[in-house]
């Protein structure tokens, strides 16, 4: 089926409030979520609205908690998200490290005890727009690891996001966002979901055996996702769990440390004001020349053309804020199941979710 964003996103909103949410945060939470299906990541949209409801019914997820300052040195500030909504915290700390650096021209700052971070784009685009660059080291615990290490056949580490943004003037900013596993393992949820296989060299089996079948991240004997990039992929997922785990969170995906079925994210942000690097307008031309001269490459065979990081994402948004966003029926069935466990009785659902022709 396909679903218009603003139904979509009053849906989601009313669940969190059902779920005990105020209702800025929830729809700050809904919007967010919302956003990442309209930008073509539907690992990391409503999808997981059945997962944050089981959290909050857990106790894992605080649905009232603030990003809250416990070091402020200047430069370099930690922020504890009090395991609160993600996109709650990590917008409030990240609107915190914009501010500073605005003063300080640079700052890096730690956000621990985050709940599920959700798009880690999003707190890019954020200082992005406000005309700063952003760098983001994140670590993915609270559950048990997915992702086994370059040449392990073994779980040890999550898909530990990797986030890196340049921002463009009036131009929408140059967003590099992803996870540092070979495919996002909400990806390969939808996947299952779907019946659908993943693509090659995403997974490996018990055995550490290459396979296509999500199957193997959901039933045992339990496979793995692989790091992207073999190696280099594998370093760079190492150091996402240094820097935003044992650096800014304090907690790492080592077995010590506690797995109870849910989602935190820490991460490292580090905010640089280009003004304090020898001036905006100098930067940006040189900026845009470079942009300018990636996108007149010739295309290879069977690509139409170059893009930037972040351009899939702004095609995608153009195109389902136009077209609905297109949802699968059992992640449709799981959302509705959530919104029912989160308080809302059928009959609201029916009323908030009416609109939506069963063969849609
Ligand atoms: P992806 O592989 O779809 O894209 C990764 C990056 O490559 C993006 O910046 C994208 O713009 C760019 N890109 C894609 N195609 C391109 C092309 N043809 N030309 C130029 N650039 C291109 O993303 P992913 O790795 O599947 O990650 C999906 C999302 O999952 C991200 O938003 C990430 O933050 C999120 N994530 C979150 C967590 C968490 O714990 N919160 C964990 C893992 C991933």
């Amino acid at each position: 089926m396909q679903i218009d964003q603003t139904r979509l996103t009053e849906f989601a909103t009313r669940i969190f409030v059902s779920a005990g949410s105020r209702e800025a945060f929830a729809s700050r939470v809904a919007e967010h979520l919302v956003a990442a299906n309209l930008k073509g990541h539907d690992s990391h949209g409503v999808g997981m609205i059945p997962a944050y409801v089981a959290n909050i019914g857990a106790g894992h997820l605080k649905v009232d908690a603030e990003a809250r300052v416990i070091e402020d040195r200047g430069a370099v500030l930690l922020v504890d998200g009090q395991f609160g909504f993600g996109q709650v915290v990590g917008a409030q700390a990240t609107a915190m490290a914009i501010d500073r650096a605005r003063e300080t021209g640079v700052v890096c700052m730690g956000v621990r005890n985050c709940h599920h971070l959700g798009r880690i784009g999003s707190y890019g685009e954020q200082c992005g727009q406000a005309g700063m660059v952003s760098v983001h080291f994140v670590n993915v615990v609270g559950h048990g690891p997915l992702v086994s290490p370059f040449a392990g056949r073994e779980r040890r580490m999550s898909t530990n996001p990797f986030c890196c943004v340049v921002p463009r003037g009036e131009e929408p900013p140059i967003v590099l966002d992803m996870a540092t596993s070979a495919i996002a393992q909400g990806k390969v949820r939808v996947a299952y979901l779907k019946g659908e296989a993943v693509p090659e060299g995403s997974l490996i089996d018990h055995q550490g055996l290459p396979t296509t079948d999500p199957g193997v991240m959901f039933q045992e004997p339990f496979g793995s996702l692989g790091p992207f990039g073999a190696h280099k992929g594998y370093g760079l997922a190492v150091m996402c769990e240094l820097l935003g785990g044992a650096l800014a969170g304090q907690w790492t995906a080592q077995p010590a440390r506690p797995r109870e079925s849910t989602i935190v994210n820490h991460m490292l942000m580090i905010v640089l004001d280009p003004a304090a690097f020898g001036g905006v307008a100098g930067f940006q031309a040189e900026v845009s020349a470079m942009v300018d001269y990636l996108h007149s490459t010739t295309p290879a065979q069977d690509a139409d053309r170059v893009r930037l990081p972040g351009e899939p994402e702004r095609e995608a948004l153009a195109r389902r804020a136009a077209e609905g966003i297109p949802i699968d029926d059992n992640s449709w069935a799981g959302i509705v199941k959530a919104a029912g466990s989160a308080g809302l009785t059928t009959a609201e659902i029916e009323d908030l979710t009416g609109w939506i022709s069963p063969d849609a």
